[in-house]
């Protein structure tokens, strides 16, 4: 029997519970991640949002270093090479997106709860380096719904668009791979739910 010194056994409890607080929301293109995420943070300003690297151009809409980190590709060789990710993917077989490790870990040792929104590869990557965190995929009421939501958008071409809806398609068979599945009809509805999974 090993008998653990009190500090040290506390500590463990803190380290491990800490990425409880971790909430993963994943799901297809255009399905409203954004949104329902969004809405979240608007009145829970408390919950830490990660804000991903990417090496995507940014959109009209869009504000450096709110929305994601619009940073170049060799900027993010550089941090590949520093271990500086928690996870990183290229999605829609064109630009790269990670979470940053050492922004994400500050907020959890301050004790806050904390939301990646992120693609699938990336959810599955943390799944392995984080299993106490909650995986939510946030799916469409029907696919023909995720192809209108992305005409609606209007922010990709026509050929971008063929692309994110091809790794929709993927995306939509991995639902079961995940602790929560929240279809997004009713915005509000969406929100609530899981809203209610993270303070659960
Ligand atoms: P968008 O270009 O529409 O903002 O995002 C494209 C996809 O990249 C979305 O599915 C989004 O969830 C995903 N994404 C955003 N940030 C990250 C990240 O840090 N890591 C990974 N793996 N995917 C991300």
């Amino acid at each position: 029997m090993v008998l653990l010194y009190p500090p040290f056994a506390i500590q463990i409890v803190q380290v491990v519970s800490m990425y409880e607080n971790v909430t993963v929301i994943a799901g297809p293109t255009s399905v409203g991640k954004s949104t329902i995420v969004a809405e979240i943070l608007a009145t829970h300003p408390d919950i830490y949002y990660s804000v991903s690297a990417t090496t995507r151009s940014i959109r009209p809409s869009e504000i450096d270093g709110k929305d994601y980190h619009f940073i170049t590709d060799a900027e993010f060789d550089e941090l590949i090479a520093k271990d500086g990710f928690l996870e990183w993917a290229k999605v829609h077989e064109l630009y790269r997106y990670g979470t940053l490790t050492a922004p994400l870990l500050d907020a959890l040792r301050a004790g806050k709860k904390a939301i990646l929104q992120i693609d699938l590869q990336g959810a599955l990557q943390i799944r392995n380096k984080l299993p106490d965190a909650t995986f939510i995929f946030i799916a469409p009421p029907t696919f023909g719904e995720l192809r209108k939501r992305l005409d609606d958008r209007a922010t990709e071409s026509e050929a971008e668009k063929v692309l994110r809806l091809r790794t929709a398609e993927h995306e939509l068979q991995a639902e079961n791979e995940f602790d929560y599945i929240v279809v997004n009809d009713d915005l509000q509805q969406a929100v609530a739910e899981v809203v209610k999974i993270i303070y659960r």
